[in-house]
């Protein structure tokens, strides 16, 4: 689910790499063999570090990205794969976990079945929908949908208050869009354009299959076009979402109502089954406007067929086959550039994993974490926190006020590690071994209620955003805490076996990313506390504010594809994390090393460093996936996030010995942290 927070991660979820079984056997290693030798580390050190690997390992079909870590990623897959079949097998001595991870897997499993059913296991929505009266009743409809986990119009939820970070308050934010942000709404580029115009394609192919005629479909595709298309003109976009000062309108109920006297806002709320509540931080007001303009100029008829839409689009997954293939052709194909769906255990195991994650994620820790993992992990976060803080004492360009509240800050997070030390308990939801839909409609509403019931309540600092065998990492300026799942725990970022060069390079610089992202463009209007609070002397914040731009108009001048290039503006928090990450975690390695300068593989302790940290970012990626993740995703492409720092680390131009010039030694590099 949705959640308008800052929570910084190290690469999006939705975009990580979905790796193929049939390439993996036992964990990856430090791999020598993955380098180009015959390219100079100093004219393109990603290449250099990657190339024979990126030739190696071309994308397969069901992936629309295969990197390195997929490796990791695969493994952790089959790992779940196997409790998943153990725990689907019926047994009378069952736990109630293994029950309900089992029951659920096996019943999304049961491809026949679902298509047996056809549509009849939606057909009471559906009438829910097709039997509204008038316009009044749209707000407790558009509830009943956000309980479903259906995305209809907007997002309702709960979170702390950016200026109280121990009041949990309500939340409302944009939403209720198919395609992935605003701008493929409004762009007039011709792939852009065309874009479109498959969509539209999709969405009456899908009114088809639930049984319209193709002019009704036809009509009714494009009554959904016209009307997402006024949401998209309303919304934000992404770079101003980035600002939490222009997402911060705290208001009471009437305050709202003011806004969209149309949407019955007592009814919604009653219906959402959130409790009582005062205040409720309205992301951007011009949203709700536009809900307004919109209730008032749309008809029932063409509201009817765009909450149609979105039931059908998010229940797609689970619904026979016909459904699913022509959910991939758009999303899977045409958006990403995938040729093949995942074959289908693999979709079961990451819907199990997304509907009912910690119950999994139990049985996968009982499995794979041990205490050492831990106490190993918990030592380099300490070096890091270290290095960080030697960091910001030496900085040349910030006063001795702000330094020391930046360090009480640094000394103020906290972290987590490998998994939740009270485990979510999902006894209430109701899974059954013959009803994948209503169990992932059930799961989706416990997840809403769960959230909703936070309102008023003190935080929950334990809970975690991610589930266990995550391969990721995150950072949440609220909670002023760094978060590392068991899953990314492992090779290629961290081993237990190779020198400390390696392990700074990888599993150092995902720790060091995250603590930075207290520090940078958006973590650092953060406190100590969580509280959105300038707690920057002008001059000082003149003077981040400087860097960072330095390092936005770098990063802006990086392309894809001839005419593509990054948005530094977007991906300036994640960059300012990839390059002060590195930067401290290099420190931290030589704190812990000393002097030692002996080589291994005939690399130097620095090189050896530098050259984990680009292998983790090895990977190949389809031009349609790129093309997305540059005008959606807040982190760079693979290949900026290596070359895009090594050219700012004078430390790397020495391990290198490059010269003054080189493409990896520019005469004008950023440096924030
Ligand atoms: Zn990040």
């Amino acid at each position: 689910m949705f959640k308008l927070t800052f929570v910084a991660s190290l690469f999006l979820c939705a975009l990580a790499a979905q790796p193929n079984a049939s390439r993996v056997s036992g964990p990856p290693k430090f791999d020598l063999t993955a380098m180009d030798k015959s390219v100079d580390p100093c004219v393109n050190f990603y290449q250099y570090a990657c190339g024979t690997w990126i030739k190696n390992n071309p994308i397969p079909a069901d992936q629309a990205r295969w990197g390195r870590f997929s490796e990791l990623q695969e493994r952790n897959r089959e790992i779940l794969h196997e409790i998943l079949e153990e725990a689907s097998k019926p047994a009378a001595n069952r736990d109630a976990v293994t029950q309900k991870i089992g029951d659920y897997y096996a019943a999304c499993m049961d491809e026949k079945a679902i298509d047996a059913k056809g549509l009849a296991p939606l057909q009471a929505e559906l009438d829910r929908i097709h039997n509204l009266k008038d316009k009044t009743q749209l707000a407790e409809e558009i509830a009943r949908l956000h309980t479903l986990g259906v995305n209809a119009l907007f997002q309702f939820n709960s979170g702390q208050d950016f200026k109280d970070s121990n009041d949990v308050i309500a939340q409302f934010d944009q939403g209720g869009l198919g395609l992935p942000d605003r701008e493929y709404y409004l762009k007039e580029d011709p792939k852009s354009v065309e874009l479109r115009q498959k969509y539209v394609a999709h969405v009456q192919k899908m009114f088809e299959l639930s049984g319209e005629k193709p002019e009704q479909a036809k009509t009714d595709a494009a009554a959904v076009m016209q009307f997402e298309t006024a949401l998209a003109k309303g919304s934000l976009d992404l770079v101003s979402r980035r600002d939490p000062e222009k997402v911060y309108h705290k208001m009471g109920k009437p305050e709202l109502a003011a806004l969209s006297p149309a949407f019955k806002w007592t009814e919604y709320f009653a219906a959402s089954g959130a409790p009582a509540f005062q205040s409720i931080n309205i992301s951007y007001p011009e949203f709700v406007k536009a809900i307004n303009t919109a209730i008032e100029g749309t008809s029932l008829a063409d509201w009817k067929t765009y909450l149609t839409w979105q039931l059908l689009h998010s229940s797609a997954t689970f619904l026979p086959s016909v459904f699913v293939q022509e959910n991939f052709n758009f999303f899977g194909k045409t958006l990403n550039g995938t040729e093949a769906m995942r074959a289908r255990w693999k979709r079961c195991v990451d819907f199990t994993n997304q509907d009912l994650g910690e119950a999994l994620g139990r049985k996968y820790v009982e499995r794979t974490f041990g205490a050492e993992g831990k106490a190993r992990t918990l030592k380099m976060v300490e070096a890091l926190e270290k290095a960080l803080g030697q960091d910001i004492e030496q900085l040349d360009w910030m006063t001795p006020a702000t330094k020391a509240q930046a360090l009480v800050k640094l000394k103020a997070i906290t972290n987590k590690i490998g998994y939740p030390d009270k485990w979510r308990d999902y006894s209430s939801v109701v899974i059954k071994p013959d009803d994948p839909l209503g169990n992932s409609f059930r799961a989706n509403t416990f997840e809403f209620h769960r959230e909703l019931a936070k309102i008023g309540k003190p935080v929950d600092r334990l809970q975690w955003d991610m589930t266990p065998p995550t391969v990721n990492a995150y950072y949440d300026p609220q909670m002023n805490n760094i978060n590392f799942p068991a899953g990314i725990l492992q090779p290629p970022f961290f081993y237990n076996n190779v020198d400390d060069a390696v392990n700074f390079g990888g599993i150092g610089m995902v720790i060091g990313h995250e603590l930075t992202h207290g520090f940078d463009d958006q973590g650092r209007q953060f406190d100590a506390h969580g509280n959105l609070k300038d707690w920057w002397t002008p001059k000082d914040a003149q003077e981040f504010e400087q860097r960072a731009a330095c390092t936005a108009d770098e990063y802006s001048g990086f392309s894809v594809e001839p005419g593509l290039f990054l948005n530094g503006k977007l991906t300036l928090g994640e960059n300012t994390a990839d390059n002060g990450g590195t930067r401290i975690a290099l420190m931290a390695l030589l704190n812990t090393i000393g002097n030692k300068t002996d080589k291994i593989d005939g690399y130097t302790p620095e090189q050896r460093f530098f050259l984990s940290l680009g292998q983790i970012w090895c990977e190949n990626d389809r031009p349609e996936a790129v093309r997305r993740q540059v005008q959606t995703d807040p982190h760079s492409p693979p290949q900026f996030r290596v070359n895009g720092v090594v050219v700012n680390m004078p430390e790397f131009q020495k391990a290198f010995s490059c010269k003054p010039g080189q493409p990896m030694a520019p005469v004008h590099a950023c440096h924030v942290w």
